[in-house]
């Protein structure tokens, strides 16, 4: 039966370079379940190395495995996946393009987490790097990988696909388009009016405890998972998004 489930699918944590220390899987799950939320995306900017501890944390919130990718031309794109095996392949691939540096007195705070808010070790690669992916081979490899994809934050003045490639060929097939919590649904309509071909969807882009949950979408579907979500952005019998 169809229920109205509340995603926040853009969440950071202390991985990612620029989100703050408390950012720790137990905070992140805690908080969501707080701000009334039934599914959280974890989207660490070509990193997917706190997730499995975000889904040990989980107490009953429904977590999807995801990455905030950055391509060649420095665009954000969201990239969710039903399993970890799937977002540690993106990984694998983001990091074949993504110096390591030997200096941890500048990185020190891409912090790998577990469960118990334990640091396990410090990431240092340049996280914020683009990958050697374009724009379009990185959605077919989502794709192909079993994944959907997003493009992050259209509606802001750096890292869109709007501000690096001026504007959404009809070739590239994302799942949806994201508007940040910035913009207002009307404003969001007037602007964006000529891509409404692409389901959209707002999420908070927490990089901070208190970003979680300040915008989220309403997927109307039979039960909060990866699987229906997917359906969802498709539209599928009587299912919808409602951004
Ligand atoms: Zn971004
Ligand atoms: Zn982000």
């Amino acid at each position: 039966m169809l229920g109205t489930y509340r995603a926040d699918l853009h969440i950071h944590t202390c991985l990612s370079p620029c989100a703050e220390l408390d950012m720790t899987p137990a905070r992140v799950v805690s908080t969501a379940i707080e701000k009334g939320l039934d599914i959280i995306a974890v989207t660490d900017h070509n990193t997917a190395e706190n997730i499995p501890s975000v889904l040990k944390v989980n107490n009953g919130i429904t977590v999807i495995p995801g990455m905030e990718l950055t391509t060649a031309e420095e665009a954000h794109i969201l990239a969710l996946f039903p399993d970890m095996e799937s977002v540690m392949r993106l990984q694998e691939i983001a990091y074949n393009d993504i110096p390591l540096t030997g200096d941890k007195r500048i990185f020190y705070e891409q912090v790998v987490v577990n469960e118990k808010d334990e640091v396990i070790r410090f990431n240092d690669r340049v996280l914020m790097d683009a990958t050697g992916l374009g724009v379009k081979d990185a959605i077919g490899i989502i794709h192909d990988l079993g994944g959907i994809t997003i493009a992050c934050h259209i509606d802001r003045e750096a890292f869109s696909i709007l501000t690096q490639l001026g504007f959404i060929h009809d070739s590239l097939n994302f799942d949806a388009l994201e508007i940040s919590f910035r913009t207002e649904k009307n404003r969001a309509l007037t602007m964006f009016g000529i891509y409404d071909r692409y389901p959209w969807i707002t999420s908070s882009d927490a990089h901070h405890v208190s970003d979680i949950g300040r915008a989220a979408t309403e997927f109307i579907m039979n039960e909060p998972s990866f699987e229906e979500i997917a359906l969802a952005l498709s539209g599928k019998e009587g299912r919808k998004v409602r951004f």
